[in-house]
């Protein structure tokens, strides 16, 4: 029997939905609009793209936006006075600088210079290590989007195996932060990691987030599993994949996420709640 599509356009809609009733209640409470900045540095057209829809996408929702632009040849100097003016700014909930920044300037650097409350990636070390011990502040967006996915689609974890494929940090780290903090039994592959199809094929719950075209394959997957496919890869062809060989994965999984339309939309969702839950932390403190 074919898998069940998880469909990600769906479930991230009704999260927005969700967003944008809090974002209301929020700002008539409290008298401010929850309000994102996107910092991006150069030209690159991928992240041109990204930032204009992120952009869009708060504004949909109620919220307020700002896009600061700085060329190519901006120092580090200069990124980083444009982090601790947003910083200082009360108006200002959530900064996100747009990866990647130019070679010349320190990545490390900069997203360790963004307050932690008003980290909206949840790439800064103190929010690493609350996700670690198991206390979510603001938690990487795509890993909490694959959990909300999960969630909304009525899929439960406690008990189950989960194989994560990948240990960035943006991904499968925090990915598999998430899923053992939600009780599932947790393995972590990488490239070094032994006889992958078959760890794999032992999985409940698949993540695979490697940045390889269709590299899970049918043979790794258990049958009746729940198949995450975070992946997004551009073909020769100009065609988008993602990390799994969709149509022969779908005829042994019991879910599995298309690409484009599956963890993508989850993403910039989780980017809009982050921002959220973001000015709301900045009350309390
Ligand atoms: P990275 O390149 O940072 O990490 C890839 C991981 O895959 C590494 O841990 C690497 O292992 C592992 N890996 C590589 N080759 C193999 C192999 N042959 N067998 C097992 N593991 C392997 O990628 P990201 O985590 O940043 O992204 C992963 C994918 O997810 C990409 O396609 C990216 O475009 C996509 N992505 C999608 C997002 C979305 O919104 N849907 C958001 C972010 C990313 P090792 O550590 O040993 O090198």
């Amino acid at each position: 029997m074919a898998a069940q599509i998880l469909d990600g356009k769906e479930i991230a809609g009704k999260l927005g939905e969700q967003v944008r009733a809090e974002v209301k209640a929020f700002t008539a409470k409290h008298g401010v609009t929850p309000m994102l900045t996107v910092v991006i540095v150069g030209e690159d057209p991928a992240s041109k793209v990204y930032v204009a829809s992120k952009h869009k996408t708060c504004v949909e929702l109620g919220m307020k936006s700002e896009v600061v632009r700085l060329s190519e040849t901006a120092t580090e100097e200069e990124l980083l006075a444009v982090i601790d003016r947003l910083n200082a700014d009360p108006l200002n909930h959530g900064i996100l600088v747009q990866l990647p920044v130019p070679k010349h300037i320190d990545s490390e650097k900069v997203l360790e210079r963004i307050r932690p409350d008003k980290d909206v990636d949840g790439f800064h070390p103190v929010n690493v290590g609350k996700l670690s011990i198991g206390k979510e502040h603001l938690v990487p967006c795509t890993p909490y989007g694959v959990i909300k996915m999960l969630e909304i689609s009525g899929i439960s974890v406690a008990g189950k195996n989960a194989v994560v494929i990948g240990r960035s940090n943006i991904v499968g780290k925090p990915m598999a932060a998430l899923l053992l903090s939600r009780s599932a039994t947790v393995t972590v592959t990488h490239s070094k990691t032994k006889d992958l199809a078959s760890v794999c094929a032992q999985a409940d719950i698949l993540v695979a987030a490697i940045g390889k075209p269709e590299f899970v394959t049918k043979d790794m997957i258990k049958p009746g599993a729940v198949v995450i496919d975070v992946g997004i890869n551009r073909l020769p062809t100009g065609k988008l994949v993602g990390d799994v060989k969709f149509d022969e994965a779908s005829e042994v999984a019991g879910y599995i996420t298309p690409v484009p339309g599956g963890v993508g939309p989850l993403t910039i969702a989780m980017l809009m709640y982050n921002t959220l839950r973001a000015a709301e932390l900045q009350l309390q403190n």
